[in-house]
């Protein structure tokens, strides 16, 4: 049986860069993933900074994957039946649009380079946890052990259910998406839109869901996301990308061109504060295995990225230290307060956001898109993570008093009293 210092069950960004920074430490990895790598994964494909720094990527690292900077994003609302286009544009990239396959190819191949072994078409499928060990098996009847062990397999993690660390997500934490990726041409491209390679966000309150026209170079990516809790026999989310295709065809932003066959997944997102385990003796879970996408946006990359950062600084000491079990676990600990340090607030104030696009919210939010600019701008910034989630949600909250008022009656109210001081 092959013995590692830790086994990382899926490459996706968060396994991938896990691994890549065990490794880089001089630990013996090993990164098993189900599918053949490159695999694809269904994206919007659009990263933020932040994931740059954390990956030590500089922008010409990006060459090879970068399809277009970003440095604009538009909102169309709908207004006197008419579809109405706000955009803000920064001065720098606030982002950059990629390929899921070429991008977290190359993660996967800097974690191979930094010396951990990786096996692909290998799924796990079964998980043996010890006082001392942990032991996986991958659907090949092979063997492989190691102290600790990493879950970064995604929404459905099997790590998170045959470790008992949790059980399967309920509909209403789950957000239901799908996307079709076309490849184009970029001359194409350029005239879908006046937008070229701004990500353009639209909402539909029918169905709480949102949806995104993005033109990245050669490709045009279209998606559509809906809660799972929502998507009925009345309208699923195939309708809802079809009505979408109706709004874009409005707009002439689409006209009947053959598109990519559309491909859905679906990450976890909640209402209210995040309440599940994310270790348990010898395991954890990091990326969208824990639900780490942040109910801000739904962006989930920069996430996976965070969590796998942090669990990989908790790992390194738990390997440094002799292993009794109290020690153990306070330092097994570590990682939980770890994270929500990093990724907490957005789990706190994304609940607010979410509240922006409820029937009662919205014609107050749109007012302020359309007349405020400032507020777009704050609005735009939240998007794309560009600074502090809470600075920003205060600043748009203090732009809008019937805003803060209306969400501090619809139970946010110590919250609101938290960014604003009591009301
Ligand atoms: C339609 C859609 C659009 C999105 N757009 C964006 C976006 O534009 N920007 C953004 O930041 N986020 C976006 N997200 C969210 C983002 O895709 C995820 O949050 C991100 O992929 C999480 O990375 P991860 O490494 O945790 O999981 P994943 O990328 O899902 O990787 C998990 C890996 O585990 C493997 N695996 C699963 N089970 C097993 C097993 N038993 N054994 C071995 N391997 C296994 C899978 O094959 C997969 O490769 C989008 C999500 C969806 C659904």
């Amino acid at each position: 049986m092959s013995k590692y210092d830790v086994i990382i069950i899926g490459a996706g960004p968060a396994g991938a860069f896990a691994a890549y920074k065990l490794a880089k430490n001089g630990y013996k990895v090993l990164l098993l993933e189900k599918k053949k790598i490159p695999r694809d994964k269904p994206c919007g494909g659009w990263i933020t900074n932040k994931v740059l720094e954390y990956l030590e990527w500089n922008p010409s690292d990006l060459d090879d994957i970068v399809l277009e900077p970003i440095y604009s994003g538009v909102l169309w609302l709908k207004e006197d039946d008419k579809y109405n286009d706000y955009s803000v544009r920064f001065n720098n990239p606030i982002s950059y649009g990629i390929l899921r396959s070429e991008f977290d190819e190359k993660i996967v191949r800097k974690a191979e380079s930094a010396g951990a072994d990786t096996l692909d078409k290998s799924p796990v499928i079964d998980i043996l946890i010890s006082k001392e060990k942990v032991v996986v098996n991958n659907n090949h009847g092979r063997e492989f052990e190691s102290r600790i062990l990493i879950g970064a397999d995604g929404t459905y993690s099997t790590v998170a259910k045959k470790t008992g660390i949790r059980d399967r997500w309920k509909p209403d934490e789950l957000t239901l998406c799908c996307v079709s990726e076309t490849k184009l041409g970029k001359d194409k491209n350029k005239k879908m839109t006046d937008y070229f390679r701004a990500p353009e966000l639209f909402f539909n309150l029918k169905s709480k869901g949102y949806s995104w026209y993005y033109t990245k170079g050669d490709y045009l990516n279209i998606g559509t996301g809906i809660r799972m809790a929502l998507h009925s026999n009345n309208y699923t989310l195939k309708q809802q990308f079809n009505d979408f295709l109706d709004t874009l065809r409005e707009i002439n932003h689409y006209n009947g061109e053959d598109l990519a066959p559309i491909k859905g997944h679906s990450y976890a997102v909640f209402n209210g504060p995040y309440k599940y385990q994310t270790f348990k003796r010898r395991v954890f879970l990091i990326g969208d295995a824990a639900g780490f996408a942040t109910n801000l946006t739904g962006e989930g990359i920069r996430p996976a990225i965070i969590s796998a950062d942090l669990v990989s600084k908790t790992i390194k000491e738990i390997l440094i230290t002799s292993e009794k079990e109290i020690i153990l676990k306070k330092i097994f600990k570590k990682y939980e307060t770890r994270w929500k340090k990093a990724l907490g607030i957005e789990y706190t104030f994304g609940d607010i956001s979410q509240n922006f696009y409820t029937p009662n919210l919205f014609p107050i939010f749109k007012t302020l898109i359309r007349t405020d600019k400032v507020f777009r701008k704050l609005f735009f910034k939240m998007c794309f993570n560009v600074g502090n989630p809470r600075t920003i949600i205060r600043k748009m909250l203090l732009r809008s008093p019937a805003l803060a008022l209306k969400l501090a009656n619809q139970g946010f109210r110590s919250l609101v009293s938290s960014l604003l001081g009591r009301i």
